[in-house]
C-alpha cells in the first residue's frame, strides 16, 4: 500500500524537481529491499514533506489553469469576426477558414484546461489517458490547418514540438503559439490578397494601353473597335475605382470577380468580330492564292514552251541529231573540262565521200535520205559518253572523251566500216557510200576549241587526199 502510494507520488512529481526525484526513487528502492516494517522514521518524515510538497503543486497547477484561463477568454474575444461563419473548407486558406480552424483550436484548448482543473480529483492512469486524448485531438487538428508558404516551417515547427509534449503544459503552450501564428497568418492573407489585387490592377491598366495601341493601328474597323474599347476600358477603370475605394478584402474580390467576367463577355465579342475579320481576309486571300496558281500555270506553260524552242534551236531537223549551236555549247564546256583536269577530249570531223554525185545522180531527196541513214547509223555506232553533232551539209563531228589514241582509232574505224555496210539501192542500183574521218586530241596549248578543230579538219582534209574511206588522227 505505501510502495503503491509512493509510487505514483513519484509519477505525479517526476521531472518537477531532480532533487525529489532521486529522494524518492532512493526511498523506494530502500523499501522494496529492506520490507516495509523496517522503515526509518526519517524515511516517514520524507513521506510527510512530500505529501506537503505534492499538495502545494496542486495549489500550484489550479493557479496555472486560471492563468490559462484568463489567456483563453482574451484569444476567444479576437475571433470575434463577423467572417467566422464563412464554412470551413479544408483546402481553403481564405480568412473565413483560418478563423474557423483558429476556433477549433481554442475550443479544444478549453477541453484541455478543463481537463487540467480536474487533475487532483482523477487518478494518475485517467491523467494520463485524457492528456494523451487531447494531444491526439490536437494531433489530428494540425492536419487540417493550412497556412501560407511563409509560415509552413513554423507550423511544422509547432506540429513537431506537439509531438514531443509531454504534460498538459506543455500541450497548452503550443496550442496558444498554434493560435497566434493563424491570427498572423490571417494578416499576411489580407495583404497578399490585396497585393494581388493590386497586382492585377497594373495588368488590366497594360490590357488597356495595349487596347490603345492596336485600335491606332486599324482604322478600317474603327467603330466596331471603339465600342469594344469602351465596354474593357469602363470594366477596368472600375477595378481601378474598387481597389483605390480600400473596400475590404471580400467585397473588393466580389467587384472585381464582376468585371472580370464584363471583360470576358467583351473579349469573347472581340474574338467574334476579329474572327469574321479573318475569314473576310482568308476568303481574299484564298482568292489572290487561285489568281497566283493560274499564273503559276500560265508561266510553267510558257517555260515548257521555251525548253520545246529551245531544244528545237539545238536539233537538226533533217537527221535530229544536235546542230552546230548544240555542238558549240558542248564542245566549250567539254574542252574546258579537259584543259581544267588534263583529260583527254577527241575531236572528230566526218565527210561524207564524194556526197554530191548522190544528189547530182539521184536527186537531192535521195540525198537527204542518205544523209538520215547515215547520221543514224553512226549514232547508234557511238556510245552514250560520245557527243555526235551535225557540223553542215554532209559533215559531222563528235566528241570522244577519256579515250587512248588505240581506243578512239578503233572506235572511228567501226563507225567507218558501219556506214559502209549500209546496202543503199536506188533506181534499183546497190551503192555503197564511204565516209572519212580526221580526228584529234585536246592538246595543252590549244588556246580555243576552234585550234583544236583546225587540226581535226586539218586531218579529215588528209583523209580525203589520201583515197578516202579512212581514218587519219593527227
Ligand atoms: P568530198 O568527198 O570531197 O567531200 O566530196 P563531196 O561531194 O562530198 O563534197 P562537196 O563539198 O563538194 O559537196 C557537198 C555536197 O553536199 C554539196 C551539197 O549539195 C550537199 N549537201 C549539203 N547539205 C545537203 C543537204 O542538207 N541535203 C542534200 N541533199 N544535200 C546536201
Ligand atoms: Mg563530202
Ligand atoms: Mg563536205
Amino acid at each position: 500500500m505505501i510502495t503503491q502510494l509512493l509510487h505514483e507520488v513519484y509519477q505525479v512529481n517526476q521531472g518537477q524537481s531532480d532533487a525529489l526525484d532521486h529522494e524518492l526513487s532512493l526511498l523506494i528502492a530502500n523499501i522494496e529491499k529492506e520490507g516495509v516494517d523496517n522503515i526509518p522514521p526519517e524515511s516517514l518524515a520524507t513521506i510527510v514533506k512530500l505529501r506537503k510538497k505534492l499538495h502545494k503543486d496542486i495549489v500550484k497547477q489550479k493557479v496555472r489553469f486560471d492563468k490559462h484561463n484568463a489567456e483563453l477568454l482574451s484569444l476567444e474575444s479576437l475571433s470575434t469576426d463577423p467572417l467566422t461563419d464563412v464554412p470551413l473548407n479544408k483546402n481553403d486558406v481564405s480568412t473565413g477558414s483560418l478563423l474557423r480552424q483558429v476556433i477549433l483550436v481554442l475550443e479544444n484548448y478549453r477541453a484541455a484546461v478543463k481537463a487540467l482543473e480536474h487533475t487532483s480529483k482523477v487518478t494518475l492512469t485517467e491523467q494520463f489517458t485524457l492528456f494523451d486524448q487531447h494531444k491526439k485531438s490536437f494531433i489530428d487538428l494540425y492536419q487540417d490547418i493550412h497556412v501560407n508558404i511563409a509560415h509552413k516551417p513554423q507550423l511544422q515547427k509547432l506540429h513537431s514540438d506537439l509531438n514531443a509534449t509531454v504534460n498538459i503544459d506543455e500541450l497548452l503552450r503550443n496550442s496558444k503559439e498554434l493560435i497566434a501564428l493563424l491570427l498572423k497568418n490571417i494578416n499576411n492573407e489580407k495583404e497578399t490578397s490585396e497585393y494581388f489585387l493590386q497586382a492585377l490592377n497594373e495588368a488590366l491598366s497594360n490590357v488597356k494601353q495595349i487596347v490603345d495601341e492596336s485600335s491606332d493601328q486599324n482604322n478600317s474597323t474603327k467603330l466596331a473597335r471603339e465600342k469594344w474599347d469602351l465596354d474593357i476600358h469602363l470594366n477596368v477603370d472600375n477595378i481601378q475605382r474598387a481597389v483605390d475605394d480600400g473596400s475590404d478584402t471580400i467585397s473588393l474580390k466580389k467587384r472585381i470577380s464582376k468585371e472580370i467576367s464584363n471583360i470576358v463577355k467583351a473579349m469573347a465579342y472581340k474574338q467574334q468580330f476579329d474572327q469574321q475579320e479573318h475569314e473576310k481576309l482568308a476568303q481574299q486571300l484564298k482568292s489572290m492564292a487561285e489568281n497566283l496558281s493560274k499564273v503559276e500555270a500560265q508561266a510553267q506553260d510558257y517555260k515548257s514552251q521555251l525548253d520545246q524552242q529551245k531544244q528545237l534551236n539545238l536539233t537538226d531537223p533533217l537527221t535530229k541529231l544536235p546542230n552546230r549551236s548544240a555542238l558549240n555549247q558542248r564542245f566549250k564546256s567539254e574542252f574546258q573540262k579537259a584543259k581544267d583536269y588534263d583529260k583527254p577530249l577527241w575531236v572528230v570531223v566526218a565527210d561524207i565521200d564524194h556526197f554530191k554525185r548522190i544528189n547530182d545522180t539521184y536527186g537531192h531527196n535521195a540525198g537527204d535520205k542518205t544523209l538520215q541513214v547515215i547520221a543514224s547509223a553512226i549514232s547508234r555506232s557511238l556510245r552514250g559518253s560520245e557527243f555526235i553533232a551535225r557540223y553542215g551539209g554532209e559533215e559531222f563531228v563528235f566528241l570522244i572523251p577519256l579515250a587512248t589514241k588505240v581506243a578512239v582509232d578503233q572506235i572511228l574505224n567501226r563507225v567507218r566500216e558501219n556506214v559502209k555496210a549500209i546496202p543503199f539501192k536506188f533506181k534499183q542500183k546497190n551503192l555503197t557510200i564511204t565516209i572519212s574521218l580526221g580526228a584529234t586530241k585536246v592538246r595543252l596549248e590549244d588556246q580555243s576549241p576552234e585550234s583544236t578543230f583546225e587540226r581535226a579538219d586539218q586531218a579529215l582534209y588528209k583523209a580525203k587526199n589520201s583515197g578516202r574511206d579512212q581514218v587519219v588522227i593527227k
